[in-house]
């Protein structure tokens, strides 16, 4: 039987779900050696996953050892995270019972569902973020602050991925203020750092999911929207890929 605390954990990630996205430092997009001092290409190469988590690839070795230090909190995290949401499934179909999620979907399947639906959102959340941090006023803000948004599952998703989840409210937030969240943001925002300096977008199995990001040297002619949350929301919910980040139809 699982003890209160866990259940909560459980619950926690089950119902309310985060997404944190964050703007790129990276200059080039494309798959790389997983280690930032490394500018092997897979096209040269042919990069090799970490076998435990298998999220980020490398051209050797070497470059794997070297990384390592720090890979391993977010590499942990990916296992740990994967491995105790199978576990919570797994008890809730022996003691006959679900954590307070939607019938029929196990935990695996909504960390599944919510890859797929940052996948399909990528642009849109990329445009929120730009908007949200008021970026073309201030690149620096990049690496000051994240945008949190919240989700929750819609059970009349129709197998649309664009419809997996609503979004029920997006801010904000500080990074230092992020850390103190706990482990998974400790290790998202680590995530993020070694995404920012290698430009390489591949992740799955996490309750923080981050977006994978384009290049952002283009913005200062872009006009900031301020009602940037309401355009999320609404384009979420339509659950169409993003045209043009604004509210007029
Ligand atoms: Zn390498
Ligand atoms: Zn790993």
């Amino acid at each position: 039987m699982a003890s209160s605390s866990k259940r909560k954990e459980v619950l926690s990630t089950g119902k309310d779900r985060d997404v944190i996205t964050a703007p790129p430092g990276g200059k080039t997009m494309g798959y790389k050696c997983g280690n930032p001092e490394c500018y092997v290409r897979a096209i040269e190469v042919p990069l090799k996953a970490c076998a435990k988590c298998k999220t980020i690839r490398y051209c050797s070795r070497e470059c794997q050892a070297a990384h390592w230090k720090r890979h391993k909190v977010w590499c942990n995290h990916n296992t740990d995270h994967a491995q105790s949401l199978a576990k919570a499934d797994a008890e809730a179909n022996a003691f006959g019972f679900a954590w307070n999620i939607p019938d029929g979907v196990t935990l695996v399947d909504l960390d599944q569902k919510l890859e797929k639906w940052v996948k399909f959102h990528s642009n849109l959340l990329m445009a929120a973020t730009i908007h949200a941090l008021s970026l073309p006023r201030d690149i620096k803000r990049a690496k000051m602050f994240f945008l949190r948004v919240k989700v929750s599952y819609r059970p009349d998703h129709k197998d649309m991925p664009s419809k997996f989840f609503r979004v029920n409210d997006a801010f904000l937030i500080d990074i230092e203020e992020a850390k103190k969240l706990g482990s998974v943001w400790t290790a998202s925002i680590e995530h993020v750092d070694t995404m920012r300096a290698e430009s390489e977008a591949l992740r799955r199995g996490s309750v923080a999911a981050i977006v994978p990001f384009g290049s952002l040297k283009d913005l200062s002619p872009l006009k900031i929207q301020n009602n940037w949350k309401e355009i999320l929301i609404r384009d979420v919910e339509r659950g169409k890929k993003l045209m043009r980040f604004e509210m007029a139809d």
